[in-house]
Order: C-alpha cells, then sequence, then structure tokens
C-alpha cells in the first residue's frame, strides 16, 4: 500500500519563506516610514530655526533705515537675505504696502511664477507665493520704541524638507526589499535541506513500510526533532519487522501444524476403520457362544423376510428358551452355565441348514430363522432341536439335563415385520413353557392370555400419566477439576405388580409403539423441575437427558424442548442431550439438523454409546457436537483389555484432535478411572463413582463426592 500525496498541495518552504520575507518586508517598510518622519521634523525645525535667526537678524539691522526711509538700504538687506539658501523672498510692509520691492527671478520657483503670468506686479507675484505649499511665510515685526516700523515676511522653501528624507525612504524600501529576498532565499535553501528534503525521505521511508518493504534503514544526519522523528521511525521499522518475520514463523508453524494434524486424523481414522471393523465383528456376535446376536439375528431377519416376500413364500423363527436353567446358574453357579450356553450352541446348528440362522438373544434366549419355510416344515425343524437337546450335558462329568420351549411365528400369517415375529414367537414360546408344551405355533388366541407384554405397553401409558415413573441420576465427574460438573437423567419405572423396571425393557416397547415423544416429554419436564429443586439448595450442575431414535425424526421436538426450557427457566449451556452414535448415523441429517437448530444452539450435544455405531470420524467433524461418550462396552473391561484400551485411547486422540471432549462411561473401578486420566480423558461416568441414585439423594452425593475428588484429583493422576 503506497500513500499517494494529495494532488494539490503547497510546499511548506514556500510558505514558509512566503510568511518570512512578507513579516520582513512589513518590518522594514513600517521602519523606514518612521525614519523618514523623524528626518523630515528635524529638517522643519532646522529650517524654523534658521528662518527665525534671519527673520530676527533682518528685522533688528533694519531699524535705522526704515527710520530714515532708506529704501536702497532696505533692497540691498532683502536681496542678500533672498540669496541665502532656503529663503525665497524677504519683503518689508508698511501698513499691508510692500516697501521693498527686491525678487530673485533667478529662483526657478519665482521665474516659474514671472514666465507663467506676464505683467504680473509684485503684489501679486508674493500672494502667489505666500499660498503655495512649497513655501511656508515667517512674520517679523519691526519696532522701535513700542512704534511698530514695518513687518518683515520671510518666505521659506519647503522642497528641500521633503527631498532629502523621501529619497533616504526610497532607499530604505529598496534595501528592504533585497533584503527581504535573499533572508528569503536562504531560508528556503535551509528549510529544503533541513525539513522538506528529510520529511520525503521519510515519506519514501513510510510508503516502503506500507507496502512491507521494512529492509531499507533510514539514515538522516543531524540531531534535531526530524531526526529524532526518523530514528524513532526506523526503530517502529525494525520491530515491525520483527513482528511481521515472527507472523509469518507461526503461520508456516501453524501450516505445518495442520497438516500434521491432518496426517494424524487420516492415520487414526484408517486404524478406527480397521478396528470398527473387528468391533462390527464384535458387535454382531455373542462373545460367549460365538453366535451371532440379537443386532446380527435381526439383521438377518429382516433379509429373509424381504427375500420371502418377493419369492412369496413362508418364513418362519423360533424363540428358544432354556427350561429351569435359573437353577443350573443358581446351583452350580455361572461358569458353569456359560459352559452349558456354550455346548447348547454347538448342537444348536446340528438341527439346522445351512441357509438358517441361529443366534443367541441373551441369557437362556435363542433364534433361529428358516428362511423359505412352512409350517409344517418348521415343526419338525422344531422338534429336531428339542431332540438334540435330549442327550444329557457333561459338566465336569455330571450329566445334566435340560429341556427347551421354543415358540414359532410364520411370516407372513403372523406379520410381516421383524419386531412383531419376534414378539408373536416370544408369546408363543411363554406359552408353551406355561403348558408344557415342547414347542407351540403362534395363535392369536396366546395374546389373551399373556395379557402382559401387551398390558405393559397400556401401563405404560397410564404410568407416564400418573407419575409413576421416576428419573434417576448419575453424576459426570470431570477429571481435570475433580468436581461433578453434570449428571445423567435416566429413567426408572416403578410398576405396582413388577416393581422396579429398567428402562432397557421399555424404551424399545414406547419406541415401537408412539410413546416416544410423550416419554421424552416427561423426562424432559422433570429433569428441568429436579434442576430447579437442586438449584434452590444452592447445587448448581448441568444435565444430561438422552434422547431416542425416534426423537430425532420428530419435527416439533425442537420447539417443544425450547418451550418446556423457557417454562422452567433453565439456561439452555446446563442442557446436554445425548444422542447414541447410532441414533446418529440411522438419521444423519435429522441429527444435524437437531443438534445446529437454532432454537437449542446454547444446549450441548453428545454422542452416545460411541465406537457401536461404525460411524467415520468424518462424520464426527461434521456434526456440531461437543462431547465423545466412549461405551461402556469398551470401558468395562479396559484395565484388562488391551485392545479396548488402544480403542479407548484412539478415540480420546481423535476426539482431542477434532476440538470435542471424552468422557468414558461405565467407569467401575478406580484402575480404570486411572488409565483414563493418564490418557487425557476428560469425563467419567460408572459405578465407581455412583450407581443412578434418586433426584433427592443428588446433593448429598454430589457434595460428597466434590469433596473426594477435589482432595483426590493430584493422587489419582499419579
Ligand atoms: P445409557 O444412556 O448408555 O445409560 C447408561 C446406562 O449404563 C444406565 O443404565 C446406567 O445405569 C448404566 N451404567 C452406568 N454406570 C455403569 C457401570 O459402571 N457399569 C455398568 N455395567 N453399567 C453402568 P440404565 O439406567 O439401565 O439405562 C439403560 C439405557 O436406557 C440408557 O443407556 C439409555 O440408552 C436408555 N435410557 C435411560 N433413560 C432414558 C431416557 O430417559 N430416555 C431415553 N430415550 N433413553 C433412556
Ligand atoms: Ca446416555
Ligand atoms: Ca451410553
Amino acid at each position: 500500500m503506497k500513500i499517494e500525496p494529495e494532488k494539490k498541495y503547497r510546499k511548506i518552504a514556500t510558505e514558509f519563506v512566503f510568511l518570512v520575507a512578507g513579516i520582513l518586508c512589513v518590518a522594514f517598510l513600517l521602519n523606514a516610514i518612521y525614519q523618514y518622519n523623524e528626518e523630515r521634523n528635524i529638517a522643519i525645525e532646522q529650517l524654523n530655526v534658521r528662518g527665525n535667526s534671519i527673520g530676527e537678524l533682518l528685522a533688528s539691522i533694519a531699524i535705522d533705515p526704515l527710520l530714515i526711509y532708506d529704501n536702497l538700504t532696505l533692497n540691498e538687506y532683502v536681496k542678500n537675505t533672498s540669496a541665502q539658501q532656503d529663503i525665497v523672498f524677504a519683503v518689508f510692509y508698511d501698513d499691508g504696502v510692500a516697501i521693498t520691492n527686491y525678487l530673485d527671478t533667478n529662483k526657478p520657483i519665482i521665474s516659474d511664477i514671472v514666465n507663467d503670468k506676464e505683467n504680473i506686479n509684485l503684489e501679486e507675484t508674493l500672494k502667489i507665493l505666500s499660498n503655495s505649499n512649497s513655501v511656508s511665510t515667517l512674520k517679523f515685526p519691526v519696532n522701535f520704541n513700542n512704534r511698530r516700523l514695518a513687518n518683515l515676511v520671510i518666505g521659506i522653501d519647503n522642497t528641500s524638507i521633503e527631498a532629502l528624507p523621501f529619497k533616504h525612504l526610497i532607499n530604505q524600501v529598496v534595501i528592504s526589499l533585497l533584503l527581504a529576498f535573499f533572508v528569503g532565499l536562504a531560508v528556503y535553501s535551509a528549510f529544503i535541506r533541513k525539513v522538506s528534503l528529510p520529511i520525503k525521505k521519510l515519506i519514501h521511508a513510510v510508503n516502503n513500510v506500507a507496502s512491507f518493504i521494512f529492509d531499507s534503514e533510514i539514515k538522516i544526519k543531524g540531531k534535531n526533532e526530524i531526526t529524532e522523528l526518523a530514528n524513532t521511525f526506523d526503530h517502529m521499522r525494525i520491530t515491525l519487522r520483527n513482528a511481521v518475520l515472527e507472523r509469518d514463523h507461526t503461520l508456516s508453524e501453524m501450516e505445518r501444524f495442520n497438516i500434521n494434524l491432518e496426517e494424524r486424523v487420516n492415520e487414526r481414522t484408517q486404524e478406527l476403520h480397521v478396528l470398527n471393523s473387528e468391533m462390527a465383528h464384535q458387535a454382531m456376535h455373542d462373545p460367549l457362544t460365538g453366535l451371532p446376536n440379537r443386532i446380527l439375528v435381526i439383521e438377518r431377519l429382516n433379509q429373509a423376510l424381504q427375500i420371502s416376500a418377493r419369492n412369496n413364500v413362508r418364513l418362519a423363527v423360533f424363540i428358544i428358551d432354556l427350561n429351569n436353567f435359573k437353577e443350573v446358574n443358581d446351583t452350580l453357579g455361572h461358569p458353569a452355565g456359560d459352559e452349558i450356553l456354550q455346548q447348547v450352541a454347538q448342537r444348536l446348528p446340528k438341527a439346522l441348514r445351512q441357509s438358517d440362522t441361529v443366534g443367541r438373544l441373551g441369557g437362556d434366549e435363542f433364534a433361529v430363522v428358516l428362511p423359505d419355510t412352512e409350517v409344517d416344515q418348521a415343526k419338525i425343524v422344531a422338534q429336531k432341536i428339542l431332540d438334540c437337546l435330549i442327550p444329557s450335558f457333561n459338566l465336569d462329568n455330571q450329566p445334566i439335563a435340560l429341556t427347551a420351549s421354543i415358540g414359532i411365528a410364520i411370516s407372513p400369517d403372523h406379520g410381516a415385520e421383524q419386531s412383531a415375529l419376534i414378539r408373536r414367537a416370544d408369546v408363543a414360546m411363554y406359552e408353551a413353557k406355561k403348558n408344557d408344551e415342547g414347542f407351540l405355533v403362534y395363535d392369536p388366541e396366546f395374546d389373551l392370555y399373556t395379557p402382559k407384554r401387551l398390558a405393559l405397553m397400556a401401563d405404560l401409558r397410564h404410568a407416564i400419566n400418573e407419575n409413576e415413573l421416576e428419573l434417576y441420576y448419575q453424576p459426570q465427574l470431570n477429571l481435570k477439576t475433580g468436581e461433578v460438573t453434570c449428571v445423567e437423567a435416566l429413567i426408572r419405572w416403578q410398576h405396582d405388580e413388577h416393581g422396579m423396571i429398567h428402562p432397557e425393557s421399555f424404551i424399545y416397547m414406547a419406541e415401537n409403539s408412539g410413546l416416544m415423544n410423550v416419554l421424552s416429554d416427561w423426562v424432559f419436564n422433570q429433569a428441568l423441575i429436579d434442576w430447579n429443586d437442586w438449584m434452590n439448595t444452592g447445587l448448581k450442575i448441568s444435565i444430561a437427558i438422552n434422547l431416542s431414535v425416534r426423537n430425532l425424526v420428530d419435527p416439533d421436538l425442537p420447539d417443544r424442548l425450547s418451550e418446556i426450557q423457557q417454562m422452567h427457566n433453565v439456561p439452555g449451556n446446563f442442557i446436554k442431550l445425548e444422542i447414541t452414535e447410532s441414533a446418529v448415523m440411522s438419521n444423519p441429517e435429522f441429527a444435524m439438523k437437531i443438534m445446529s437448530h437454532p432454537k437449542l444452539s446454547r444446549f450441548y450435544f453428545a454422542i452416545d454409546d460411541f465406537g457401536t455405531g461404525y460411524s467415520s470420524l468424518s462424520y464426527l467433524k461434521r456434526l456440531a457436537v461437543h462431547e465423545v461418550k466412549i461405551d461402556k462396552s469398551f470401558v468395562l473391561d479396559m484395565d484388562k483389555n488391551e485392545e479396548d484400551a488402544s480403542i479407548v485411547r484412539s478415540v480420546i486422540d481423535l476426539s482431542h484432535n477434532l476440538g470435542r471432549s471424552v468422557l468414558a462411561e461405565g467407569v467401575e473401578n478406580i484402575e480404570t478411572l486411572e488409565i483414563l486420566k493418564n490418557l487425557g480423558c476428560d469425563n467419567v461416568q460408572g459405578y465407581l463413582l455412583s450407581v443412578p441414585v434418586a433426584a433427592n439423594e443428588v446433593p448429598s452425593l454430589v457434595k460428597r463426592l466434590n469433596q473426594h475428588y477435589l482432595k483426590n484429583v493430584d493422587s489419582v493422576a499419579h
């Protein structure tokens, strides 16, 4: 950027010189005029003195000739007097009549009058002379013994008074102008040298700096304000140059750092891809038996349902539940139970075709999917399964007998949808178990006799209205400060008959029966009521609330949440919404919409169960999420399992690189907490701190935890 001079500008030097020369001229001129006046006054004074002394002398010597009327002598006197310098004429009057008649007509002033007018007489000539500006007259009486003999009038030439001072005045003016000119010239050249040129240099230097050219040094000789300015500016130039160099250096460092970071993110993304695919397998299989787990069974069932529908054939779903397995567990212990489950898992596939799927749903519950199968065929397979379980199981050489109950649902007869089929196979299984039937094919009648599951749904609606639901809270501890900063709201259902029901048993139901919105509204509302109760006890803490996958697709959710939030007057930055990674991945646009919704702009967002949803990190980058919540399945065993620990480490590093904070859930022991602290994890949650507790217990729990961890935060780290 070059600073252009203004188009029309006057040089300071010119202005300055005009000013100095002007002042000088005026000063000299005033002085000359003063001098001129002084000289003139002196000349007038001298002339008067001379005129008076000549006049008085003449008046005194004229007495005698006047007494004797000797006009000849008088004329002689007058003639001599007129010959004096500056005297124009001298005349004696008696009673106003001139008695001498000499006029020196050689004097130019008189000859001018005489030549001008012909036949002019003496009286007239004297009158003209007396009135002339060039002549001033002096009058002297001539007395003798107090008698007036005559009056003497002398005419004095004024012109000499003006002439000399005027000449001096002219000289003075000329000298003044010359002096002013030379002084001006000297000042001008000094100004150019001392001021203008250095300023030009400075302008050039400023332009250089403005154009980021820092290497031309400014040197101005001398020691004055301008050189001082130049030195200061040069100092500034050096400071600026250093600052710019430093900035450039920082920028290139940052560039390098960014490239590095990008590389690391890519590397880690790659690593996580590998881990993800391993995890995908793990996530799809039951670790105890190696059989497909519930997720994979459902996925296979969905695929099989599509193929069956296309080919217009039937499909069968079995739910198999071992009878009295609880007793085996209770009497022989869990390891024995696990051993038997493994043996069952080995036998089941033998009763099936290659294209069938057998999986473990959890506990002692298994499921089988038989594509392209009619009811009769299904019954045969069910019997084969029961048969294969007849030989006793071997446990440390001890024979154990086990039976099973099988419920069968057929598509499309009992439902075209996976969830309906599984539920109906489940109902049939309960019915078979109840009646000791071995296996039973679903019959709508069964639902009449097993009101439990379906009634539960009606109960849930009722429970929401009647406030049978309750929120429990589990603390989240900030590892950096040792303070509990947030509590997660976890729903509980205190059922009249069934006692405390955990969410995993009914959230799924609520999601599939259109109840999720009502339930979430209830949770949100209740959580904010509890928040205000705690505020009244002096506890100001954030609250984390879980959203279901169904909430994401509800277009009114943001409006309702912000309405409830405003009703309870809770600042948005005290509210954290947890959305599971799988919910995000199943509806990415909806998730993004909610996370960046203007009405929820102050809310915090956490990705729950991170690591189970197969999201790519590039997604995380695009989401407006603040926190990544590592799923407890990686955390629970990370103190023993290297692989889990390395996944946790990767997630922490990557999340930090992307500027997100990390919470590890499922922290059950102090070893895990220490490892997490060393890995730089920001927050933890888990049974180590506390199981979820009722709302009224939160203030005392938080206080206790704060006291403990604020004190121990450092010792925990080492
Ligand atoms: P989540 O969001 O992953 O919640 C954490 C679950 O892990 C809770 O189970 C909690 O009690 C349990 N947990 C906490 N610390 C530990 C630990 O150290 N070890 C182990 N093994 N488990 C721990 P909970 O309360 O049964 O909730 C289960 C799930 O139900 C929640 O999983 C959440 O997905 C869902 N849920 C609970 N409340 C709500 C709700 O209000 N709305 C929605 N949409 N879902 C909810
Ligand atoms: Ca959660
Ligand atoms: Ca979770």
